[in-house]
């Protein structure tokens, strides 16, 4: 039990801004949560989100209490023992590696996880059972992203800190709307406008949303258009001489290549593609011109896509050509979605990474690490990412799937396929907080989780800062923190290496493996990050001093030490709309809620601001087919069909509508889930969805 009405530090568990928490626990166990008023991230303040957790953790009618098991899939699930459960898992696991090989089974995990709780999956599958089927929820948010900064600056590694906001004159916010979404960063945007009103904030997005409030220009871009967009800006940057070309020639290659690609198309025809004015291009590229600090924003609209890893790399081009990176107020920024999504890549826990940004495909990483495990010898085979997963379980490949802390039935694309996977498979295990979770309905096994406060852990946040979460009140029933789970089941398996004492304890191991890499963190404990309340890595251990601001020697991490300036085709791969599908389908979150609502949809005053999904659609567009604002309407793609009521608004662009991704299956009945008609086609190279482009049709609803 927890001291009575004793003020603990923690981090706001759901978005990658990651403001400092103070939780006050009362007599009755319950807590209240403020913003910690000391923390560099938020200094006191918090979000809607933010500042109703107390809800979510004072309320557990919906928690998971005692570990569940069936025999066979005709069987009801039974309360059983943790012994129980874990041996029978140990057992079918056991049996599927040794007659099917290790990649028979997979783990797919969330970047919600707490450091040490990524680390300790990881440990297990690659380096214990063998193979690499080890992805996350993390692939469908910021994989493009992680791609392209290792394509262009040689490492996954955000260059940029927060404080760059209040250095930047101009902000370029691309495929984001971080008024909703990163809120706190935003207000700090605000409040730098609001102070400097000459600095420039340009905002491309092809809905209006709340983030264009502030824009001194808003590009309102045809979907999937951005390639052709920044290219065109890329183009007038070097026509009015606005580059930087002693960066461009010291510190990075492949401009020559590029600055012919971007000539390829007349500003005219990259306007008419964009749909966006000449006037207002030649306008972007004079703001990013004349700035002294530019800051290149983005998210989900740039990396949820077939083209994520192309449209990322022509935003850092920007950035490359004026030299704006590595310096105060400059650099490209992906904000990332997730808490701990950034913690995740740190100790390897994708398909294709090991360790300390070490890459799978290096077979020297792969002996250093298996060293240091002391495990089995790590595949050379990268692993089944998150599609992937549920691809191959589906076709009998997989026959056994680990899910814990997300709700893939909800978020993944095309959820009729996933819920098909899942009826497939031979055995499910699913590690939960919640019973709202769509997925349990096919578990085999299900195992109760540690919520948030109820464990101790590290996150990292976007800007690479690193926050201790203390464990600060008892879970309920019989739920344990995800990394005691999974440490119990690898001993259960026969494995050497997972007695740990205490979560620190994980902490230092994955600490000491990151020592001579670029994230350093090498002797960085749970008293230090308590002391300083939060670092950045890489961490020097003499001095006690993270790090700001990365690339400031303009050295990078590529082999040549220069950064790269890649010449991404503007083609986009998405399913285009045609006679019989003739909208673009765009999806996107709404201000109050968080992901597939598990904690959010628990709180009653979160629910006031957006209380149903709907669909955004333009004036003309429901004219055409004769749909009035507030109607229920179906949406159809090829994968299925969706029915909402349309919002009728001229926020969005004629030929496109939206549809918020949060609502699953609500009261049995699940035609509120977005994911029914999103497309299942990925990039090529980050395997991210695309989630932000499909064709769909729309029709008035007639009740039969
Ligand atoms: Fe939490 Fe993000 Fe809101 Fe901060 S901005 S309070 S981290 S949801």
């Amino acid at each position: 039990s927890v001291e009575k009405d004793k003020i603990f530090k923690s981090t706001c568990c759901y978005c990658g801004v990651g403001c400092g928490v103070d939780v006050t626990v009362k007599k009755n166990n319950t807590v209240t949560v403020v913003g910690d008023k000391d923390h560099p991230v938020n200094r006191g303040m918090l979000c809607s989100k933010g500042m109703n957790l107390q809800y979510t953790v004072n309320d557990v009618s919906d928690r998971l209490l005692y570990p569940q098991m069936r025999y066979n899939k005709n069987l009801p699930l039974q309360r059983v023992s943790w012994d129980d459960a874990l041996n029978r898992t140990a057992a079918v696991f056991k049996t599927f590696i040794d007659k099917y090989g290790p990649d028979s089974v997979a783990f797919y995990a969330s970047g919600q996880c707490l450091t040490e709780e990524y680390y300790v999956i990881n440990k297990l599958i690659k380096g214990f059972i063998g193979s690499n089927n080890i992805d996350t929820n993390s692939r469908l948010c910021m994989s493009s992203a992680v791609t392209a900064y290792k394509m262009s600056l040689g490492e996954d590694s955000v260059p940029v800190c927060y404080d760059d906001i209040e250095l930047a004159d101009c902000l370029f916010v691309t495929g984001a709307n971080p008024a909703w979404c990163h809120p706190i960063l935003w207000r700090r945007v605000e409040a730098h406008k609001a102070a400097h009103p000459e600095v420039k904030i340009i905002i491309v997005d092809p809905r209006i949303t709340d983030t264009c409030g502030i824009a001194d220009l808003h590009l309102q871009l045809n979907p999937g258009t951005d390639i052709t967009l920044n290219h065109a800006i890329g183009r007038v940057l070097i026509e009015n001489g606005a580059i930087d070309l002693e960066f461009i020639t010291l510190h990075a290659e492949g401009f020559d290549s590029y600055r012919e690609l971007v000539f390829e198309r007349t500003l005219a025809e990259s306007a008419l593609i964009c749909g966006v004015d000449e006037e207002n291009i030649r306008l972007a590229a004079t703001y990013i011109g004349a700035a002294k600090g530019f800051l290149t924003m983005w998210t989900m609209g740039l990396n949820q896509s077939s083209v994520g890893v192309n449209k990322n790399l022509s935003l850092i081009n920007l950035n490359l050509i004026t030299g704006h990176i590595g310096k105060p107020g400059s650099g490209p920024f992906s904000l990332t979605g997730q808490p701990n999504a950034m913690g995740g890549r740190e100790v390897g826990g994708l398909a294709n990474l090991l360790p300390a940004h070490r890459d799978l495909a290096n077979e020297e990483h792969r002996k250093e690490v298996q060293k240091f495990w002391g495990g089995t010898t790590i595949s050379d085979k990268a692993g089944l990412t998150a599609t992937e997963m549920f691809e191959a379980l589906h076709d009998g490949r997989l026959k056994a799937i680990w899910i814990l802390c997300t709700n893939p039935l909800t978020s993944l694309p095309n959820s009729r396929f996933v819920e098909e996977a899942l009826k497939k498979a031979k055995f499910v295990v699913v590690q939960e907080v919640s019973n709202t979770v769509e997925s349990l309905q096919y578990a085999d096994v299900i195992l109760p989780a540690a919520a948030w406060t109820e464990k101790e852990g590290t996150m990292t946040n976007s800007e690479r800062r690193i926050s201790h979460l203390n464990k600060i009140i008892d879970a309920p029933g019989e739920a344990l923190s995800d990394a005691e789970i999974i440490c119990m089941f690898a001993r259960k398996m026969g494995y050497k290496g997972f007695d740990y004492a205490n979560m620190e304890e994980i902490y230092k191991e994955h600490a000491k493996l990151t020592s001579k890499t670029n994230i350093n963190i090498n002797g960085l404990d749970y008293k230090l990050l308590q002391k300083h309340n939060t670092l950045q890595w890489p961490f020097n251990k003499k001095t006690e001093m993270g790090t700001k601001r990365l690339f400031t020697n303009h050295l990078f991490y590529t082999p040549s030490k220069k950064a790269v300036i890649y010449s991404p085709s503007d083609q986009l791969n998405s399913e285009m709309p045609d006679q019989d599908y003739p909208f673009i389908l765009t999806t996107g979150r709404v201000r109050d809620h968080w992901h597939t609502m598990s904690k959010t949809g628990k709180v009653s005053k979160l629910k006031q601001h957006t209380k149903e999904a709907f669909l955004e659609i333009h004036p003309e567009d429901a004219e055409a087919i004769k749909i009035e604002d507030n109607q229920i309407v179906i949406v159809r793609s090829r994968r299925g069909e969706v029915q909402v009521r349309a919002k009728v608004t001229t926020t969005i662009k004629k030929g496109v509508v939206f549809l918020p991704m949060h609502w699953g299956k609500i009261l049995g009945n699940d035609l509120n889930r977005a994911n029914n008609i999103t497309s299942n086609l990925i990039d090529p190279l980050s395997k991210e969805p695309d989630f932000k482009f499909c064709a769909v049709q729309v029709e008035k609803f007639i009740k039969p």
